[in-house]
């Protein structure tokens, strides 16, 4: 018999799983609230689509090996393709990293732009896999302890039910997921949550004839000396500078142009300043705010239905300053594919706990990165540092102290930020005593790296 999967859900999350389940099963069905544009269009489901979007280095050789070719697409669009060292300008808060070829690369492109040609991509390829759209999906629908489908409403029209073999849950942050659940008599799934209230505000603007030798700026905030505030200048296709502020601790930046300007102007360095004050603006400033980090553990429900998974900022939804939403809903699809590969989708009993479980597992670091950073700020609620979060803070500083001195360093730490490589391979022997090394040889060594300073040249 043919077997179907529902998607909740359009967006990256969705998209990636529902290219992943092609494999596996007969028909996959999207169901998405929203129009989908038939170009790299904004639209009102995915707000923060106006906003700077890093694609790690991880999440686009996921993206790349779901879609052989996708890289053609981003030359098309003229995704500007950048090294990690040489095309970006970074400066955290020990001071700026050495500019030098770290050997990541990575393109850069709108948000609405990715996902228009991941869209793309899975329309054009894997026929097997149907959009239904203008429809908001209500509730499950279930028979026993097992998912059986969903109930939808199109814009316009009646509400209808669809049955399948699986549903997944991609419907983002605001996820109804826990109503649902609750609805057919489950447990709500408990949630972790680090509140560290950040702000974004930002501005597309063209880019300069005689643009700086960077493509990437970003300017971190620093907890140590207590600046709340950074921003990020992305080079995006169509010649465009993608400029975003952002703020914590509800130090939000403004959405007038004065004001824009002038927190522009209190950032660690000038460079952002100058870069934006006089390039042409193309857009109005965007704001947007978010609370934190949301967690929800699905892995902990003591009964969990059959046939139903989440996935996705429906999961996890990470302060979006680390970049790493995309990356990681990419890592839970081939998370996911793996785990499909062994199971049999006729029969999943037994698969969503399991899923579930390992996707706890697979977004680990992801969330020890976000939250480590946003418990040290003094506005941020809940979940308090531990005794080993705080080590690896006081640990983590002393890293950032010596990047601008060390290239292995430095190459090990952007390979983590990229999600590449686990944060424990900083914490091995052999690495914690270069760290070490430098220190003792160093003293006062933060101080050299005065904020001021301009991004240093190419080495
Ligand atoms: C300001 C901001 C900046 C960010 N920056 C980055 C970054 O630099 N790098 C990065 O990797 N990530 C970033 N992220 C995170 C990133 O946007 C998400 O992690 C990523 O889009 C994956 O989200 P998702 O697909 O799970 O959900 P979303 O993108 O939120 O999409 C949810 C989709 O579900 C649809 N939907 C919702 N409810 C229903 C329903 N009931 N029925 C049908 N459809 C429904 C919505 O219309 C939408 O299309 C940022 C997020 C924000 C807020």
């Amino acid at each position: 018999m043919a077997t179907r999967a529902i998607v909740i859900g359009g967006s990256m999350a969705g998209l990636l799983t529902a290219r992943v389940l092609a494999e596996f099963f007969d028909t996959v069905t999207i169901i998405e609230r929203d129009t989908l544009p038939d170009g790299p269009e904004y639209r009102h489901g995915v707000p923060q689509g106006r906003h700077v979007h890093a694609l790690l280095a991880q999440g686009q050789q996921i993206m790349e090996t779901l879609f052989p070719g996708l890289d053609e697409d981003f030359v098309e669009i003229g995704a500007p393709r950048l090294t990690w060292g040489i095309d970006t300008a970074y400066m955290t808060s020990g001071g700026w990293l050495r500019r030098f070829n770290t050997g990541i690369n990575v393109n850069q492109m709108s948000r609405v732009a990715l996902e228009f040609l991941i869209r793309r991509r899975l329309q054009r390829h894997h026929p097997n896999v149907t959009f239904v759209t203008n429809s908001v999906v209500d509730s499950l629908v279930a028979e026993g302890d097992r998912v059986t489908g969903v109930r939808y409403t199109p814009h316009e029209g009646q509400a209808t039910t669809m049955e399948a073999d699986l549903v997944v849950d991609a419907s983002g942050r605001n996820s109804k997921a826990p109503e649902w659940l609750k609805t057919l008599g489950y447990d709500v799934p408990s949630e972790t949550v680090v509140k560290s209230y950040i702000g974004y505000a930002t501005r597309w603007y063209e880019m300069p004839d005689n643009p700086p030798d960077w493509r990437i700026l970003f300017i971190q905030a620093d907890t140590r000396r207590q600046i709340l505030r950074g921003a990020a200048l992305f080079e995006v296709e169509g010649g465009r500078w993608l400029a975003t502020l952002g703020g914590v601790n509800k130090d939000y930046p403004p959405t007038d142009e004065e004001g824009f300007l002038a927190f522009a102007r209190t950032l660690r360095t000038p460079v952002f300043y100058d870069a934006i004050k006089d390039a042409k603006p193309l857009s109005p400033i965007y704001g947007y705010r978010i609370e934190g980090n949301r967690l929800r553990h699905f892995e902990k429900l003591a009964r969990q239905p059959e046939r139903f998974i989440a996935v996705g900022d429906a999961v996890c939804a990470f302060n979006p300053l680390y970049g790493q939403g995309m990356t990681v809903a990419a890592i839970e699809a081939l998370l996911l594919r793996s785990m499909l590969a062994k199971a049999n989708p006729a029969n999943l009993d037994g698969f969503a706990r399991t899923f579930h479980r390992e996707v706890a597992r697979a977004i680990r670091n992801a969330w020890l990165l976000a939250t480590g950073e946003d418990l040290r700020y003094p506005g941020t609620e809940g979940a308090k540092p531990g005794a080993a979060d705080r080590f690896v803070q006081w640990y983590t500083d002393r890293v950032l102290e010596v990047m601008p001195y060390d290239e292995t360093i430095t190459r090990a730490f952007t390979q983590v930020a990229n999600l590449a490589a686990s944060p424990t391979a900083m914490l091995r022997p052999s690495f914690a005593l270069r760290v070490l090394r430098h220190q003792l040889r160093q003293q006062g060594i933060s101080a050299v790296n005065s904020p001021g300073e301009v991004p240093p040249r190419l080495s």
